[in-house]
């Protein structure tokens, strides 16, 4: 079960998407087996723990994310009806956690955005709800997705693979090489590949440093849009 699930989801944890041996990883279940804190939206605290073998409610996460982020949060928005005892999710229940198995990509609900520290001359990688989105507010709150750690995973990741390819690609367009600029333009775009890791992240960082319009003026086609990153 466990392995099946490390490949479906490329190896990845399904939130923070760090990529880690399986004998790491913990099976997670979307809607908390035991009990559950389903604030702001509803008080009751079971668990489903009629699901604890679905795998529609089956996840893989690291043990950052599992243990000391999630535990058994799964915050309701107001208006929530509960889900009973044997019957099928969702109900009239809405989540304020993202599914990363739903139909919704967390891209759309998640912003990576950079702050550059006076004392440092590299960046620093927040990420918000994108336009507004309640429901990545919460992930991010549940899973504390700005702590310290995870920014110094984001930068690492950020300093020995995007970095890179940006420069190469920023090099390019300014050189006007046609060939150097596609090849670069494939590096990049690599980069968002489902299979690899950070891809949500990659996405926002490529659209930060070099814009698609600066691509179109190039004559190459810009960065794809947020519905089609990491399908
Ligand atoms: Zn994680």
């Amino acid at each position: 079960m466990s392995a099946d699930l490390w490949r479906a989801q490329y190896y990845k944890c399904c939130y923070c998407e760090r990529k880690i041996p399986e004998k790491f990883n913990d099976v997670e279940h979307y809607r908390p087996k035991g009990s559950a804190k389903r604030a702001p939206g509803c008080n009751q605290t079971h668990g489903y723990w009629w699901m604890a073998f679905d795998w529609q409610n089956l996840l893989f996460a690291c043990p950052a994310c599992n243990r000391s982020g999630k535990n058994d949060a799964f915050p309701l928005a107001a208006g929530s009806v509960s889900l009973q005892a044997e019957f099928s999710a969702p109900g009239a229940e809405l989540p304020l956690l993202i599914d990363p198995s739903d139909l919704v990509n967390p891209v759309e609900h998640l912003e990576f955005f950079a702050l550059r520290p006076s004392s440092s001359s590299s960046f620093d990688w927040w990420v918000r709800g994108r336009n507004g989105s309640l429901k990545g507010q919460t992930t991010i709150a549940v899973l504390k997705l700005n702590g310290m750690e995870y920014r110094e995973t984001r930068r690492d990741y950020f300093d020995t693979s995007i970095k890179p390819a940006v420069i190469a690609l920023d090099r390019a367009l300014k050189e006007g090489h046609q060939a150097r600029i596609d090849e670069a333009v494939d590096r990049a775009r690599a980069l968002l590949a489902p299979r690899l890791p950070y891809v949500a992240f990659s996405y926002d960082a490529l659209n930060f440093l070099i814009s698609s319009s600066r691509l179109l003026a190039a004559g190459v086609a810009g960065w794809p849009q947020l519905v089609d990153v990491g399908r």
